[in-house]
């Protein structure tokens, strides 16, 4: 077993020339999905009350070339709220089977009311959103086909001589995936 040679592949004959086309240069040139893993992290803070919590964060050049639009947070938020509703709603439906009344009637309809609200929207905008993005595969195999130079702040495919902006990029990639049309709703950071 001999040691892996790691500066081997640079003497190969032929390799794909990375350089970047508006500077020139490939020193400061990495691959795409490279440069996102590197700027995501995990960190652990501990709140007011001394609990620890791990959160992931991003910097803004990684959020800039996310491949997908991350889910929103409030939809998750309506759900999580609503959860327990349908408890209360079956709570309120056996009280009402049990001692039928106007008093358990409006529970129930309140507790309908209150799950519709907070339930419908979440789940409905959760199954868009997934909905919306069932095509990433198509724009992942694009996306990691683009080098970031660094220098430049743009993006270039190998073998095509034209930079792109980061919101070029961003828009070419998610078209790729069916769902371009949700770019101007994510502004870049
Ligand atoms: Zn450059």
């Amino acid at each position: 077993m001999g040691r892996i040679d790691y500066n081997r592949r640079d003497r190969n004959p032929g390799p794909p020339d990375l350089s970047c086309p508006s500077c020139g240069r490939d020193d400061q040139v990495s691959a795409v999905p490279a440069v996102y893993q590197r700027g995501r992290g995990r960190v652990r803070e501990r709140d007011h009350e001394g609990h620890w919590h791990t959160r992931t964060v991003m910097s803004p050049l990684a959020q800039s070339l996310r491949p997908v639009p991350e889910m929103k947070v409030w939809p998750c938020l309506l759900l999580v709220l609503g959860l327990p509703v349908p408890f209360f709603w079956l709570a309120a439906l056996g009280f009402l089977v049990a001692e039928p009344g106007a008093d358990s009637f409006s529970v129930l309809v309140l507790a309908t009311v209150f799950g519709a609200v907070l339930l419908g929207p979440g789940v409905f905008l959760i199954v868009k959103h997934r909905r919306a993005v069932s095509g990433r595969a198509g724009a992942e195999a694009l996306w990691q086909r683009g080098w970031y130079c660094e220098r430049c702040g743009t993006v270039h495919y190998v073998g095509d001589p034209r930079a792109r902006s980061l919101g070029e990029f961003r828009r070419e990639v998610w078209t790729a995936g069916g769902y371009g049309q949700l770019v101007d709703r994510y502004p870049l950071v």
